[in-house]
C-alpha cells in the first residue's frame, strides 16, 4: 500500500508516524510532500523564538526530515502539491528547488495542508516587511527581516487575536515600538467576552503596546519596496514591519479543486475517524478540516495544534489498521501576553447566545495562592452557565502566574456537562503555595450557582 501525505507538520506527520508505527515499510510506503523547509515544527513556538525566549529555532522542530526518513518515511521537502487526481489516485507535486513535476500514486491520501493567514488584497506585497504567520518558514522570514533591517523601530500588528497579541509581545521584546490594531472594541474579541478582553487591553497598554480598537485598515504605504505606514481612516501609522494577525482560514484550495467536500466553516468535512466524507481512502486532519463543537452540536473550525496532533494521530491509527476517533472540540485555548495569562473553554457569551442558549454569567476575582503566601497573584474567572439547568457552558480566565492552566479543570467540567452546582463540591487540590483554601474555580462555581438559582 502507498500512503501520500500533503503537509509535513502537526497533522500530516502525526498521521504518517502513527501509520508507520503500525505498518512496516514492506506493508506501507509513506511519502510526505512539504512545501517548506521543515517538518514537525511548533508554529505555536514562533512568537517565543522571535521574542527571544526560545533562543534556537531548531528547538521548535520536534522531528527533523532526517529523523522521519530514518523511521522509514520518505519526506520530500520543498515539494508543493498542485493537484490531486482522485480518478487516477495520484497527486502532482512541483519541486520548488530543482524544478520539475512528480506524480505520486496513492492508496491512502492524508490531506494536512493546514490553514492560511487571512491576507486582504492590500497586504499582498512581497518582500516589503509585511508578514503573515503560519508556518516556520513564515517565522523564519520575520526573524531574518528583523535581523537584517538596519534599525527597525516601529511594528504594527493588525488583528488582536491570540496570534496578534503573541506577536505584539514578541515585537516588544525585540525592542520595537508596537501598535496593535483591532477592529473590535477590545483585543481577543473572539476568544473572550468584552469585559475580559478589556483586562487584556489594559495589560497590553501597561506593557507599552499602543492598542487601537474599533480600528480599520484602508491599506499600506510602501516606498522603495518597503512598507512605510499603515493607512487607517483615522490617520497614517508609520511602520517598519507589519504583522498580520487577522485570523486564518482552512487551506482547502487543492481539496476543493479535487472535489473533496467542504463544510459551512470552509474546512474539509470528515467523519469521526478523519475519513473525508464520501471519498474512499482519503483522510484529512488539522487546520484544514472542520470538526464538531460538542456543546453546540454545530460544525466548527478551530485551528489549534492540540487538535491537529490528535486528528493526525487518529487518521494514522486508522490507516494502520487500528481504530480511533476524534470526537470534536469544546473550544479550549490558552495564551499569554508577557506576564498576563488568558484562557478559555466552552462558549463565550456571544457564542452561547448565537447557539440559542439562555444563560447566566458570574465573575470572581481571587488569588493564585493563599493570600498570605508570597507570590500570590490576582486572577479573574468568569463562568457561563445555562439558565435553569446550571450546566457549565463556558469559562474564561485572565490573570497572572498560575492562573491560566486552571482552565483545564473547567474544560473537564464542561466536557462532561457538569453543572456549576456539582462543581462547587469538586475535590480540587489545596495547599497555600498552590491555591487559596477555596480555589478560584470553586469560588466561581459557587457564584455561578447563586446566579443560576436567582434565574429560576
Ligand atoms: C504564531 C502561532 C501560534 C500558535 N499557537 C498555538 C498554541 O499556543 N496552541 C495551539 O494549540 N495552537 C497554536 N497555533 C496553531 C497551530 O500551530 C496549528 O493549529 C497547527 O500547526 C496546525 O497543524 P497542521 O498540521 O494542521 O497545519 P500546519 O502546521 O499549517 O502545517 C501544514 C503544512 O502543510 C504545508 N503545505 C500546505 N500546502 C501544501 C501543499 N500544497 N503542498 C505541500 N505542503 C503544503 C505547509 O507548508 C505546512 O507546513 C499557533 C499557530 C501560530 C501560527
Amino acid at each position: 500500500m502507498r500512503l501520500v501525505v500533503i503537509g509535513g507538520d502537526a497533522a500530516g506527520m502525526s498521521a504518517a508516524s502513527q501509520a508507520r508505527k503500525r505498518l512496516g515499510e514492506d506493508d506501507l510506503a509513506i511519502t510526505v510532500f512539504e512545501r517548506g523547509h521543515f517538518t514537525s515544527y511548533s508554529a505555536c513556538g514562533i512568537p517565543y523564538w522571535i521574542g527571544g525566549a526560545v533562543p534556537d529555532r531548531d528547538k521548535l522542530v520536534a522531528r527533523t526530515p532526517e529523523e522521519h526518513r530514518k523511521a522509514g518515511i520518505d519526506v520530500r521537502l520543498r515539494h508543493e502539491v498542485v493537484g490531486i487526481d482522485l480518478d487516477r489516485r495520484e497527486v502532482v507535486a512541483h519541486d520548488l528547488t530543482g524544478g520539475g513535476e512528480t506524480r505520486e500514486p496513492f492508496d491512502h491520501l492524508v490531506y494536512g495542508a493546514g490553514a492560511v493567514p487571512v491576507t486582504p488584497e492590500w497586504a499582498r506585497v512581497r518582500d516589503a516587511g509585511v508578514f503573515g504567520v503560519q508556518t516556520l518558514d513564515d517565522g523564519q522570514a520575520i526573524h531574518d527581516w528583523l535581523d537584517r533591517e538596519p534599525r527597525p523601530r516601529r511594528a504594527v500588528v493588525i488583528g488582536g487575536g491570540y496570534i496578534g497579541v503573541e506577536m505584539a509581545e514578541a515585537m516588544v521584546l525585540r525592542g520595537l515600538d508596537v501598535t496593535l490594531l483591532e477592529k473590535s472594541p477590545q483585543p481577543m474579541a473572539k476568544t473572550v467576552d468584552p469585559d475580559m478582553g478589556a483586562l487584556v487591553q489594559k495589560s497590553m497598554r501597561a506593557l507599552g503596546v499602543e492598542v487601537l480598537t474599533d480600528a480599520h485598515v484602508d491599506g499600506l504605504e510602501t516606498a522603495d519596496g518597503r512598507v512605510r505606514a499603515v493607512v487607517t481612516p483615522g490617520g497614517t501609522l508609520p511602520a517598519d514591519v507589519v504583522v498580520l494577525g487577522m485570523g486564518v482560514r482552512p487551506n482547502t484550495a487543492l481539496a476543493r479543486e479535487a472535489g473533496l467536500p467542504v463544510g459551512p466553516t470552509g474546512g474539509v468535512r470528515t467523519d469521526l475517524r478523519m475519513r473525508v466524507e464520501g471519498v474512499e481512502g482519503v483522510w484529512a486532519a488539522g487546520d484544514c478540516v472542520e470538526t464538531q463543537h460538542l456543546l453546540t452540536g454545530r460544525p466548527a473550525h478551530v485551528p489549534l495544534g492540540t487538535h491537529a496532533n490528535k486528528q493526525g494521530r487518529v487518521a494514522g491509527i486508522n490507516i494502520g489498521g487500528g481504530y480511533a476517533t476524534f470526537p470534536g472540540v469544546i473550544g479550549t485555548a490558552v495564551t499569554k501576553v508577557c506576564d498576563l495569562e488568558v484562557a478559555r473553554t466552552g462558549l463565550t457569551s456571544k457564542e452561547a447566545h448565537a447557539a440559542g442558549f439562555s444563560f447566566v454569567t458570574a465573575s470572581v476575582d481571587s488569588t493564585s495562592r493563599a493570600g498570605y503566601y508570597p507570590g500570590a497573584e490576582m486572577m479573574t474567572i468568569k463562568l457561563i452557565a445555562e439558565r435553569r439547568t446550571g450546566v457549565l457552558l463556558g469559562a474564561q480566565i485572565v490573570g497572572r502566574a498560575e492562573a491560566a492552566k486552571r482552565i483545564d479543570a473547567l474544560a473537564v467540567a464542561a466536557w462532561n456537562r457538569m453543572t456549576v452546582e456539582e462543581m462547587t463540591a469538586l475535590d480540587l487540590s489545596y495547599a497555600p503555595p498552590f491555591a487559596p483554601v477555596w480555589d478560584p474555580v470553586l469560588i466561581a462555581a459557587r457564584k455561578a450557582t447563586e446566579a443560576v438559582h436567582a434565574s429560576l
